[in-house]
């Protein structure tokens, strides 16, 4: 079998960086077909150099001139802007993208992908949080895959090989806690950034990085996986497991649980999304159990962590109510990165937007995007302009 040809959108990002690493490491296997980054155009060089695509994306136009500029002497094909993104997903000159994206930023390309009928490593999990009803549906009718990269979502999918899904009782998602865990909003409300920043087992992009601090993560992987595996929102549990060893666990109807296990280390299921159905050896560290005396699990407190509440309830309520609550949610993110509100305030605005925007039951793509907009522009008549 010939090489499998990867797409990387978000290549420059954690996930992005360490798929290349995964292809670096085997090269027998993978080759690079195209790259896409927002605005690191040196890195963006630099792996284009190394891994010799046959496109790269800039979405920001104004780092367009200095990548085309740097490539010039090679024959790597050089596009600007959001929309080439839509471009490279439909080609059928790769064979599966890995979606790396961040956020919102990151729905269309990855919906053009599926709409192709495209093999898909997702990783940007925002995509399902916002449209999961449409691209799910878009799978079904294409055939395209959807293969999780999120670790706790590989978890379950790997405990989904060879068992009839229907016969998935609920499926528990285990998280780490973040490095507030146990902490409460009097501890919470000094929080600065520099502190949220700082993950106690991964190590990821700045906003996921937060949204682990404030919970909000597990909300989106809540949602994230009652698309992606066809859940009831009752199927869907959340257990605090601090030592990150358990990625998930599914609960049959039999009353069996399966567990997939590991050090926290996100080539794992990258590797695996790109081998799928197969697997392939790999030298990342290993689990030595005598390392760890108990592994424990806690329910978690959501009266403090708000934004676990607030992304169970915006599941609950379906419709648009994911989408404004993500828009929200990057907007306070990026707030909060940049000094202007506190820890627990991004809460606060969230809440404020859920209940601000109008409630959409069956949204159309189009009726997302205005929510989307809607919501960060509420959003940001509550955000300071100025840094405290
Ligand atoms: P990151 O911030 O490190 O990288 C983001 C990438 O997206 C960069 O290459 C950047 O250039 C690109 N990008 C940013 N804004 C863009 C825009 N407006 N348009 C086009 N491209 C843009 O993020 P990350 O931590 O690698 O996370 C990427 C996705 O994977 C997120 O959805 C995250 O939730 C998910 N994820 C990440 C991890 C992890 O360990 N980092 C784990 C599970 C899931
Ligand atoms: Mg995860």
């Amino acid at each position: 079998m010939g090489k499998k040809r990867i797409a990387v959108f978000g290549s420059t990002g954690s996930i992005g960086t360490q798929t290349l690493e995964v292809i670096e490491a085997n090269p027998d296997k993978f080759e690079v077909e195209a790259l896409s980054a927002h605005s690191n155009d040196k890195l963006l060089v630099e792996q284009a150099l190394k891994f010799n695509p046959n496109v790269v994306v800039v979405t920001d136009e104004n780092k367009y001139e200095t990548v085309k500029q740097a490539l010039s002497g090679t024959d790597i094909k050089v596009y600007a802007g959001t929309k080439s993104l839509v471009e490279v997903a439909v080609m059928d000159t790769y064979d599966v993208l890995v979606a790396a994206i961040v956020g919102f930023a990151g729905l269309h390309s990855t919906l053009a992908a599926v709409e192709q009928g495209k093999t898909v490593a997702l990783a940007n999990k925002e995509t399902l949080v916002v449209a999961g009803d449409i691209v799910m549906a878009a799978a079904a009718r294409t055939g395209a895959k959807l293969i999780p990269v999120d670790s706790e979502h590989s978890a379950i999918f790997q405990c989904l090989v060879g068992e009839p899904w229907s016969q998935v009782e609920k499926v528990i998602l285990t998280a780490s806690g973040g490095p507030f865990r146990g902490k409460k909003p009097n501890f919470l409300i000094n929080v600065k950034k520099a502190h949220a920043l700082q993950h106690p087992n991964w190590s990821m992009g700045a906003k996921i990085t937060i949204d682990s601090a404030t919970l909000m993560n597990k909300g989106l992987e809540m949602i994230e996986a009652k698309w992606l595996f066809g859940m009831d929102n009752d199927q869907i549990e959340v257990i605090v497991h601090p030592q990150s060893i358990i990625h998930s666990m599914v609960q049959f109807t039999d009353g069996s649980m399966k567990a997939q296990m590991g050090l926290p280390d996100m080539k794992v299921p990258i590797q695996y999304a790109l081998t799928f159905p197969g697997r392939i050896p790999s030298d990342f560290k290993r689990v030595d159990f005598r390392n760890y005396e108990q592994l424990t699990f806690e329910q978690p407190d959501v009266k403090t962590f708000r934004n676990l509440a607030l992304a169970k309830d915006a599941m609950y309520k379906g419709g648009n109510a994911p989408c404004v609550m993500n828009a929200a949610n990057e907007a306070v993110v990026a707030a909060f990165l940049d000094n202007r509100i506190g820890f627990l305030e991004m809460s606060d605005i969230i809440e404020k937007c859920l209940e601000k925007i109008d409630f959409i039951e069956k949204p159309s793509l189009h009726d997302y995007e205005l929510s989307d907009i809607a919501a960060r522009e509420y959003a940001d008549t509550m955000i300071p302009k100025s840094r405290y």
